[in-house]
């Protein structure tokens, strides 16, 4: 993609918004100047030129002129494109944090709601849906002391590779080397930010166990991690401790019966289709039936809160199999319910197929129906994520049972407090006021085991940062 722009410096909105409507990689060029107080954009692609302009208000600070310049380029590619753009100008991946920003200075819901559609041209539908998260959102995140911080360990492992996965590209558990001394090495570096988390006073609200699917690996392991963590932290205050239990046939009994006894009561088994047809064609190696079974066995071992996963937009569903879906999830039912919208990133082998899909009308249609179904289930939204290349550019949302909610979910998503994570392919994330610090470990198992030193050295810096607080 080429950019050029004139009178400004602000490219990167200029290319959050072509990424909306086309791939980055293709032939796409964008001209963008600001001149006599109006943003003029022209956008090429595929041999189509758009055009769009919009006013810069007087005394326009950053944001009102980033405004304004992403106003006119959504203007120039929607000429040329009939992507639908219901977040309208809002590119980033919080949308609720622009209406919780709002509600923080003082707006009425009313006043957030049609803020969000005159100034970021987001649907009402959307706009109201972002006052529903961020209301939701705000009573969780008043449960957090000052010295809180979530935990999060990464498994990266899985049973077998999903098509549309490119998180993991040879982490699977079926004789890896790397199993046993992953853990080993997992175990170091909790070891040590348990140290400076009591150091700095620090004190854990929630804990989440992901990946990869932890349940992939043998239940001994797991177990070690699990009371690894609880021993290693001052867990005083924790609310809640999850388990990504994501691909069904991981849940044998022996690894149920280990969850339960580790006090672990909350879960999220996930299905992402009830078609065993779609299943096949998405590289996931379990039925419908092994989702059922495993609700049952969690069940049976005092699991409380099960959240489910579902996708949308996968490949050859439709609404109507959307809707046997959810008739076949909702009569297990799950306490919280996670909607995705299908997305792919570069490696996934799915990528070929993107353009086709990418225009998929009733992805649209499927979000509908989830949030109408939803809402008669008695689940409301509690957070939401957008991530770049979506069917439809359509949001991620979860829904809980008044009370389900995922506490870990709001705390990562809105940055209110720092997540010291542990394992491959984790990312701490450090708060300190308006300041955030990343530290990222390796995502391959091997990778991480071997520079294990170096990833728990890098880890002062945890104290470094917060020590100022
Ligand atoms: S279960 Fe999740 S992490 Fe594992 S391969 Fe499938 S999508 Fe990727």
């Amino acid at each position: 993609m080429k950019i050029t722009t004139k009178g400004h410096e602000l490219s990167t909105a200029v290319e959050q918004v072509v990424q909306l409507f086309f791939d980055v990689r293709s032939d796409v060029s964008a001209e963008c100047s600001v001149e006599g107080g109006i943003s003029s954009a022209s956008v090429t692609a595929g041999g189509l030129t758009g055009r769009g302009s919009w006013p810069v208000p007087e005394n326009a600070g950053k944001k009102e002129l980033s405004n304004a310049v992403k106003k006119s380029v959504l203007l120039a590619c929607k000429e040329i494109s009939n992507m639908p753009t219901p977040w309208g100008i809002s590119t980033g991946i919080r949308p609720a944090k622009l209406a919780r920003m709002l509600l923080d200075e003082g707006r009425t819901g009313g006043e957030t709601v049609s803020l969000l559609q005159s100034e970021y041209w987001i649907e009402p539908d959307r706009a109201r849906l972002s006052l529903d998260v961020a209301l939701r959102e705000k009573d969780i995140i008043s449960l957090a002391g000052e010295k809180a911080v979530s935990l999060y360990v990464g498994i990266p492992f899985c049973p077998t590779r999903c098509a549309y996965c490119s998180f993991i590209s040879q982490a699977l558990t079926h004789n890896n080397k790397f199993l046993y001394p992953y853990v080993d090495a997992c175990e170091r570096e909790i070891r040590r930010c348990g140290e400076i988390a009591a150091e700095l006073g620090l004190r854990p609200i929630s804990a989440y166990f992901g990946g990869g699917t932890p349940t992939a690996i043998p239940a001994e392991l797991l177990e070690r991690l699990i009371r690894t963590l609880k021993s290693s932290f001052d867990m005083s205050d924790l609310r809640e401790l999850t388990v990504e239990a994501g691909r069904p046939d991981t849940l044998t009994p022996e690894m149920m019966a280990m969850l339960s006894k580790n006090g672990i009561r909350r879960i999220s088994i996930n299905p992402q289709t009830m078609h065993q047809i779609t299943l096949d064609a998405i590289g996931r190696r379990h039925s419908p039936e092994d989702v059922e079974r495993a609700f049952e066995l969690a069940r049976r071992e005092g699991m409380e809160i099960i959240n489910a996963d579902l996708i949308l937009g996968l490949p050859g569903e439709t609404p109507a199999m959307l809707d046997e879906t959810l008739d076949r999830v909702t009569a297990l039912s799950p306490e919280a319910i996670t909607v995705h919208t299908m997305y792919l990133k570069r490696a996934a082998r799915l990528r070929g197929d993107f353009e086709k899909l990418r225009f998929a009308e009733n992805v649209n249609e499927m979000m509908e129906l989830c949030r109408r179904r939803m809402r008669e289930y008695g689940a409301e939204p509690y957070y939401m994520y957008k991530q770049k290349n979506t069917l439809g550019n359509l949001e991620n949302v979860g829904f809980a049972k008044p009370g389900s909610e995922c506490l870990y979910n709001v705390y990562i998503m809105e940055e209110v407090h720092s997540i010291l994570a542990m394992g491959g392919g984790a990312s701490t994330k450090l708060v300190r006021g308006d300041r955030i610090e990343r530290i990222f470990n390796p995502k391959e198992a091997g990778d991480y085991v071997n520079r294990i030193d170096e990833i728990i050295q890098k880890k002062e810096f945890i104290k470094e940062f917060l020590a100022q607080n």
